[in-house]
């Protein structure tokens, strides 16, 4: 596996990768990598000739200080589970490296009012921040295929817009969300998670399951207040939003098909998403 810290080592790599016909598949990540990373990385593998994964705390997608401050960072661990996943090229950048001109964020919004809703409006400058920094991310890799997790499915939607808003020739995929087996959603997150909320966390995806396995046999405002009072018995649990919508534009829906449900909760001190798909 090759580390690059700049962007022209990157590119001195990727140009002799792409000289010989080589396809790149992407996995942009954050770092403080589980095995929902690497399964991006292992689907890229199978799909691309070189996997690229980057390792970068983007600062401008944190809407709270404390977060970013407290974001795990893991580096070696991190470079020894992508060697052992396979990954042919990782890059870490600096933040002068990515930010050349200071932390500039692009709007969002220009890709659509999907950046709007949920965690657009819930973390305001969050997805002005994704949006800038997958911009800047897929111009210095130039990826033809690129992966990302549905655990952050709003940000899957914004992928795809970014893709056609600039015109991109990049196909993009998504990955099942990996979960623990008491299934509670991998997060870099999780470790910042106390003894007890760690536990009060499994209700999440336990309100998302009732929900899937009665989604013919009730309505969706009965599944959600059903899944809304088993979560509110948690004191330390309060939500953000758990909402069924459609899966395309996030807009309400009578449907039963193409429908994800979206959820995101304080447990204690953190906050946690988490969504599955339905029927
Ligand atoms: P992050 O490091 O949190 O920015 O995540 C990097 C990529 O990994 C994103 O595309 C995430 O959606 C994806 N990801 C994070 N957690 C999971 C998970 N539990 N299962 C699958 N993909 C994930």
């Amino acid at each position: 596996m090759i580390l690059c810290k700049t962007i022209s080592d990157l590119t001195r790599v990727l140009n002799a990768k792409k000289a010989s016909n080589q396809t790149i598949g992407f996995v942009p990540t954050m770092g403080a990598l589980h095995a929902g990373h690497l399964s991006l990385v292992k689907q890229a593998k199978l799909k691309s000739d070189c996997v690229v994964c980057s390792i970068f705390v983007n600062p401008t997608q944190f809407n709270q200080e404390s977060d970013l401050k407290n974001y795990p960072i893991t580096i070696e661990n991190d470079l020894k589970l992508l060697a052992e996943s396979n990954c042919d090229v990782v890059f870490v950048p600096t933040i002068s490296e990515v930010y050349p001109d200071g932390l500039k964020k692009s709007q969002a919004a220009v890709l659509g009012s999907i950046t709007m809703m949920f965690e657009g409006a819930y973390r305001p400058g969050h997805f002005d921040g994704v949006h800038t920094i997958l911009k800047r991310l897929f111009d210095i890799v130039k990826p033809n295929l690129v992966y990302f997790g549905q655990k952050d499915f709003q940000q899957c939607l914004l992928v795809k817009k970014l893709i056609a808003y600039y015109s991109l020739s990049i196909e993009f995929f998504m990955g099942e969300i990996v979960r623990e087996s008491d299934g509670l959603a991998m997060s870099s997150r999780n470790v910042r998670l106390t003894a007890e909320e760690r536990k009060v966390a499994t209700e999440i995806f336990k309100a998302l399951s009732i929900i899937k396995q009665n989604w013919h046999k009730n309505t969706a405002a009965n599944l959600i207040a059903i899944a809304r009072k088993q979560l509110e018995m948690h004191p330390l649990i309060k939500i953000e939003y758990l909402n069924c919508v459609d899966s395309d534009n996030l807009l309400e829906t009578v449907d039963k098909e193409n429908v994800v449900c979206l959820i995101a909760v304080n447990c204690g001190a953190i906050r946690l998403i988490d969504n599955v798909l339905l029927p």
